[in-house]
């Protein structure tokens, strides 16, 4: 097996859902449900924890579409509620859903890309003496 792997950057793997290492194995086991590990190179996928990020992105930058779409119904047209359920409602799904497991495979991509974790308490360590001191 090989024990080597040059950096892939994460935009290369982790929007196509794939492993931040090798590059070939699959990052996802369902629609943003995660593998246990890599099935090409093993890598432990136990270090990917993106919580609420692809959210947060879709919230913040992919529904704007559907809310301007929304109201501009609503000031240009007064469009009835079933004209929103009916336009808006698939809308806002066809552009929230559809961005959530590319951004969630770029953000683990990117945690393993840019070694990041959560911070941890590191007690000091004592001071070794120092050689002239011997
Ligand atoms: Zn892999």
């Amino acid at each position: 097996m090989q024990t080597e792997w040059s950096p892939i950057p994460p935009t290369t793997t982790g929007l196509r859902g794939r492993c931040p290492r090798c590059g070939q194995g699959h990052i996802f086991n369902g629609f943003l449900k995660m593998r246990p590990e890599c099935e090409v190179c093993g890598l432990d996928y136990g270090f990917a924890d993106p919580a609420d990020g692809p959210a947060f992105f879709v919230i913040c930058f992919a529904c704007v579409p559907s809310v301007l779409l929304g109201v501009w119904l609503e000031v240009q047209y007064s469009a009835p509620l079933w004209v929103q359920l009916l336009v808006t409602g698939p809308f806002m799904l066809a552009t929230c859903i559809p961005p959530l497991r590319p951004l969630k495979g770029w953000l683990v991509a990117s945690q393993y890309f840019y070694k990041a974790e959560e911070g941890k308490l590191v007690s000091p360590s004592p001071i070794a003496p120092s050689s002239s001191e011997r």
